[in-house]
Order: C-alpha cells, then sequence, then structure tokens
C-alpha cells in the first residue's frame, strides 16, 4: 500500500472529511483488507456499543407495471402484459398480517411507475392500511415513484409528499437511486427521474421533517470515480439536511435483464466499495450490509467493512430476486451471524431505535446520545411504542 493510500486512510479514521479526489485514489487500493480495517475503525468509533441491529420488515411490490423502462430491470411489466398486477386488496391485507405475526412493524412498500393511478388512489391506501394496521410502519415509495406522481397529477412534489405523508407514509426508502450521475442514468433508463430530481424528492421529504435511506446499486456502467461522485451527492445532501437514516449498496444483478451481458462484480468490489462508503460518507450514521445479494457470508464479514446493521429479515423480495440470485436468512441466521461476528444482535425499527429490550442489557447505556428526538417523534409512527429505545446517531447540522 503506498504512502498516499495510507495517509487517506489514516484521516478517514482520525474522522475528517475525504475529498473527491481521496475518494477516487482509494478506489486504486488493492489491499482490501488496509481498506477493511480503517472502515471498521470509523464504524466502531461510530457505533461503540456491543451490539450491531437488524429489522424485519417485508417487501411488498404493490404493482409491477411501470411507465419507465430501465435496462437492468428484470421486474417491471406494461399493462397489456400477461402477467402484470396490481396486488388485490385483500393480498395485500395478508401479507401485512403474516409480518406482524412474524414479529415484523414495516412493509417497504414500492411498485413500477404506474402509468393511471392518481394521487388519490395512493392516499387512500396508505389510509386504509394505516387505519387497519396502526403500527405498521409504511416505509414507502421509492424516489422515482414520488417524482413521478408530481410529474403525472401535474402536483407541486412538496404537495404530493405533505398529502401521502397525512396519509400514512411514514418513512422513505431509497430505492432508484442507483449511480447519481446523468450520464449514467440516461444510458440505462428512460422516463426515470435524473439525480437532481432524486436527490430534490428526498430534499424536500427531510425539510418536511421525514427520515429517509439511501442507495447505490453499482458495478455496471459506472466508472469508479462516479461512484465516489454518488457518494458525494448524497454527503452534500445529508449535510444540507441530516435526513438520511442509513446507506446500503449493492451489487447490480444481470440476469434476465437487458444487460444480461454485463460480467457481475463479486465479493472482492462488494466490500471495497461498502468499505470507503463509510470512510467518505462521514456525515450518514449507519449502513447496512447487503447479503440479499451477497450472501450470509459475506454479508457477515460486510460487519466488519464498515457496516453496522444487518439489514431486514426481508420476508419476501421481488425485485432483485426477478433479476438472478437472491439469498434469504432465517430470523434465527442472521442473529447467529451477528453473534458469531462477536455483537449482541438487536432488532431496530426504521428510525434506528431498538424495539426489543435485550436480556441484561440496560437501554440507557446506549440510548439518547446525539439523537435528533423532535425530527423522529415528527415521523414515526411507532414513535409512541413502549420500550423503544434509541440508537446513537452523529450530530448533524440540524442538530
Ligand atoms: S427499476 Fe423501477 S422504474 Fe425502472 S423499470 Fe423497474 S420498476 Fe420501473
Amino acid at each position: 500500500m503506498n504512502s498516499t493510500v495510507n495517509r487517506i486512510l489514516q484521516k478517514a479514521v482520525d474522522g475528517q472529511r475525504l475529498t473527491f479526489e481521496e475518494g477516487v485514489a482509494l478506489f486504486e487500493c488493492r489491499d482490501l483488507m488496509a481498506l477493511g480495517r480503517a472502515a471498521d475503525a470509523v464504524c466502531r468509533r461510530l457505533h461503540p456499543e456491543p451490539y450491531r441491529t437488524y429489522n424485519i420488515d417485508r417487501n411488498v411490490n404493490y404493482t409491477n407495471i411501470c411507465a419507465a423502462v430501465c435496462d437492468f430491470c428484470a421486474f417491471y411489466r406494461k399493462s397489456h402484459d400477461a402477467d402484470a398486477y396490481v396486488l388485490p386488496r385483500e393480498e395485500l391485507y395478508k401479507k401485512i398480517e403474516e409480518t406482524i405475526q412474524l414479529g415484523g412493524d414495516q412493509i417497504l412498500m414500492q411498485g413500477g411507475l404506474h402509468p393511471t393511478l392518481k394521487l388519490e388512489w395512493y392516499e387512500e391506501l396508505l389510509r386504509d392500511l394505516k387505519s387497519r394496521f396502526p403500527t405498521v410502519n409504511l416505509h414507502a415509495f421509492s424516489p422515482p415513484e414520488l417524482w413521478f406522481f408530481h410529474k403525472l397529477n401535474k402536483i407541486p412534489l412538496r404537495e404530493v409528499l405533505q398529502r401521502l405523508k397525512d396519509a400514512g407514509m411514514g418513512s422513505l426508502p431509497g430505492g432508484g437511486g442507483e449511480i447519481l450521475v446523468d450520464r449514467v442514468r440516461k444510458a440505462m433508463t428512460v422516463n426515470k427521474c435524473l439525480t437532481d430530481e432524486w436527490l430534490e424528492v428526498h430534499r424536500v421529504w427531510h425539510q418536511l421533517g421525514g427520515r429517509s435511506t439511501c442507495t447505490m446499486m453499482f458495478g455496471h456502467i459506472e466508472t469508479l470515480a462516479e461512484r465516489i461522485e454518488t457518494l458525494e451527492r448524497l454527503r452534500q445532501l445529508q449535510d444540507e439536511t441530516g435526513g438520511f437514516t442509513a446507506f446500503i449498496c449493492w451489487t447490480f444483478q444481470p440476469e434476465n435483464t437487458a444487460m444480461a451481458d454485463v460480467s457481475p462484480v463479486g465479493a472482492y468490489e462488494y466490500l471495497k466499495t461498502q468499505a470507503i462508503a463509510r470512510l467518505y460518507l462521514d456525515n450518514i450514521p449507519n449502513i447496512q450490509s447487503s447479503w440479499v445479494t451477497q450472501g450470509p457470508k459475506v454479508g457477515q464479514m460486510a460487519l466488519y467493512f464498515g457496516a453496522n446493521d444487518m439489514g431486514s429479515l426481508m420476508i419476501e423480495e421481488n425485485v432483485v430476486a426477478s433479476a438472478g440470485t437472491v439469498y434469504y436468512l432465517s430470523l434465527e441466521q442472521i442473529k447467529s451471524a451477528i453473534r458469531e461476528a462477536g455483537y449482541m444482535p438487536r432488532q431496530r425499527n426504521v428510525f434506528y431505535e431498538y424495539v426489543d429490550p435485550a436480556a441484561g442489557v440496560r437501554d440507557q447505556e446506549s440510548g439518547g446520545r446525539n439523537q435528533k428526538p423532535e425530527s423522529r417523534n415528527s415521523v414515526a409512527n411507532g414513535g409512541g411504542q413502549t420500550g423503544t429505545v434509541s440508537l446513537p446517531v452523529l450530530a448533524t447540522p440540524e442538530s
């Protein structure tokens, strides 16, 4: 490892912000273990608690009908396709009931960009689900959907988000981020929001007091500098709003897509990219492992490459599953993976608040440090739950 890379790693470990050029330079480093050690040191500085977390939710794709065309997507259908669907309401209820029975507290509800469903349809859907399942957080819809609602209905974005929030939307997932560089987005997608629009949805949602996650799907046509550009855009928005709770990255799954000729990247590239993300995103508190695409072993190793969270039990996954290999783990397997890595597993909600007072652990040991109670309370549908304890989060410009 050369002295420049060594200096950059030390800088990140010491809590100093990396420049764009330094981020790019880290991709030239082939020493995966050095990157991992530095990312782990940063992760332990941010999360000194003896826990690593997971949550239980269900991925519900309410429709696969989509007005966009993304070359990397094997999930979407056009309205006339024989297997196009909009999930019947009864089926949605059943999926949520099953999720609750398994200890889940959330559904991740996303779909295609449906060309005819109006905003009122989504408002009624949220109100119906919230009245039937008041304790379940509705983690919905992705920024491309929300931008599409704004365009289709010709209603200002802020009004769209406020109306959906009023109807029960609890938090916003970071789907559709892919690579936040228009060259890449224009080359792979048609009729889907571009970089500034994707970020604007999060910005306005954060301004309304909401929290969201952010994502990066990599390993296709992007350059390494474009991965850093994506991280840079996320870091800038987080400086501005402080509304991102977590970052999740995963590798492109080419099977059954129009980009099936792209060779998928493997575990080395995944762990390296996640480690660099931990070093670069100094203002985003949590990083989730992506065992769904990487498998349990690499997913567990990710806890030593910057991740402090095993993500979701994922009772159901359709989108990535359509495009190739997807791994499934039971709740006990997720907990075992965390224990084997030397941590205590704890269940959290979308706001990174513990929801399972752990036996023998005093909750006040870890709760309450550097948190943003106002913004959490304003969006946490389950925020009033007894026994809910906040995980420590990074201080942000707002706090
Ligand atoms: S990724 Fe989303 S927006 Fe793109 S085609 Fe698939 S469902 Fe539609």
